[in-house]
Parts: structure tokens; C-alpha cells; sequence
């Protein structure tokens, strides 16, 4: 008899339910999930970040740091080919160097001594001197922190011997020009005098010959020191002002060795 009743007040509940008015709470849809509900997942959060991030690099200083070497001391001038050594141009340039029987300053990148350090031999034999000139050609060396600005040097420094032992490195030049106080003195630490120049004809940007050798010629001065690249892309131009160049100089002023 009770379980009749009971079946049929569940009966009545039923009907009112499905008939959609008055459900009793609980047949009602919950509105959020049961706390046992497992919880939806996150957005994949990004990974943590391993390396520390570098360092903001130092300014520009608005003018050239003190103690930068721009010119010989003496009359004659002096040249200076950066970038190389590059298999392409570096031989050709040493050939016209060699035809004109003067030395020269070559401002070399320690990946590409690394290449080729059988041209390096050549560079050091045929008695022209040695310039660091940063391990990757970085141009923002010399705005890094002071550890990293010595371990590029030293490293430099060290394939520039790996080719030829006991070379004598007197010379930093910092890839473009972009000198700090900071390089200036980590290059002074490491027994090397920072060179920059007074003539720079622009030859890594692609102009003539006859426009190399026309900027040269306007702006050599007595004791200058001449930029130009025998490497970091095409030097078809340089190479063909080269002959032209460097007679000119050795007439107008003299080209000696920088010491
Ligand atoms: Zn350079």
C-alpha cells in the first residue's frame, strides 16, 4: 500500500516536470558545473623563459670617444682594407699591394679567419699588419656589456693565432665606426691601439671605381688614414680603383706601414 503511494506522487512529479511548470529545484539544469566537475583548460601558458634577456645596450656617445688612432704621425698615408679575408678579393687586392710595393692594415673578421686562414698567412707573409675586427663584424660590439665586448676580442684574438701564431695584433676597429669609451679601453686592456680613419671613399656601397678613387683623392690629407673593404660583399670597384688609388697616394703624399 505505501509503495503504490509512493509510485504515484513520483508519477505526479514526473508529469510536472515534464509539462515545464514548477519543476522542483533539483530537475532543474544547474546553471555551472558541480565543483567535482573537472575545471575547463587554461589557455596554454607560454614557456618560462630560460635565458635571462639581454641587457640593454649602452647609447652612442654623441662623439667619438678620446683615444682613437686617425691618423699616421707622419706624412704619409696609410691603408686600410676591412672585412676580409674573403677568398674572392683579399688575394687580388694583395696582388695590386704587392705590384705596388706597399703595405697596408687589414681589419679582420674572426669568422673569416676561421674560413680561411691560409689567407691570413698570406696577409702576415707578405708583411702587412693585423687588425681586429670583431669575431662576427658586430656593429653593436662596442654598446654590449664590457664581459661580452672582451670575450669577442679575446676570441678574435685567438683564431687570428689559431692561423698564425705569435701574430702581432696592434689594431681594434669597431665594425662601423661605432665606437663607445668602453670598447676604446677593453681594446687598450688587450695591448691594442683602436684605429679608426679620415678618408672613408664609402667603397662598401657599390660605387664606381672612378668615384672610389675621386673621394680619395679630394680628401686625402697628409698622415691619413684610408678606409676600404677587401670583404662583406662585392669589391669589384675597389679592386678596380685600387692600381689608380694607391698611385696616387704614394705620389701626392707617400704610403707607409701605420707603427
Ligand atoms: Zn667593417
Amino acid at each position: 500500500m505505501r509503495h503504490r503511494f509512493l509510485l504515484a506522487v513520483l508519477v505526479v512529479l514526473l508529469v510536472a516536470g515534464c509539462g515545464g511548470g514548477g519543476g522542483t529545484p533539483e530537475a532543474t539544469a544547474p546553471s555551472s558545473p558541480p565543483p567535482s566537475a573537472p575545471l575547463p583548460p587554461e589557455a596554454t601558458p607560454s614557456p618560462t623563459r630560460t635565458v635571462p634577456p639581454k641587457p640593454a645596450l649602452r647609447p652612442l656617445p654623441a662623439k667619438l670617444p678620446a683615444g682613437l688612432v686617425r691618423t699616421t704621425g707622419t706624412k704619409k698615408v696609410a691603408l686600410t682594407f676591412d672585412d676580409g679575408p674573403d677568398p674572392a678579393w683579399t688575394p687580388k687586392v694583395l696582388d695590386r699591394l704587392k705590384a705596388a710595393k706597399v703595405t697596408a692594415t687589414f681589419c679582420v673578421v674572426g669568422t673569416q679567419v676561421r674560413k680561411h686562414p691560409g689567407l691570413l698567412r698570406r696577409i702576415v707573409r707578405e708583411g702587412h699588419q693585423l687588425c681586429n675586427h670583431s669575431w662576427n663584424h658586430d656593429l653593436d660590439l662596442a654598446r654590449r656589456p664590457v664581459s661580452e665586448i672582451r670575450a669577442d676580442l679575446v676570441r678574435t684574438n685567438r683564431e687570428i693565432r689559431r692561423a698564425v701564431p705569435d701574430a702581432k695584433v696592434p689594431f681594434y676597429r669597431q665594425p662601423g665606426g661605432r665606437w663607445t669609451a668602453e670598447v676604446v679601453k677593453v681594446a687598450k686592456q688587450l695591448d691594442m691601439r683602436s684605429l679608426h680613419w679620415t678618408v672613408d671613399p664609402q667603397d662598401w656601397a657599390k660605387p664606381t671605381a672612378a668615384t672610389i678613387e675621386k673621394r680619395v683623392k679630394r680628401s686625402a690629407r697628409p698622415g691619413a688614414v684610408v678606409l676600404l673593404h677587401d670583404g662583406g660583399g662585392n669589391r669589384s670597384a675597389t679592386l678596380a680603383a685600387c692600381a689608380k688609388v694607391i698611385s696616387g697616394l704614394k705620389r701626392d703624399h707617400g704610403v707607409a706601414r701605420l707603427t
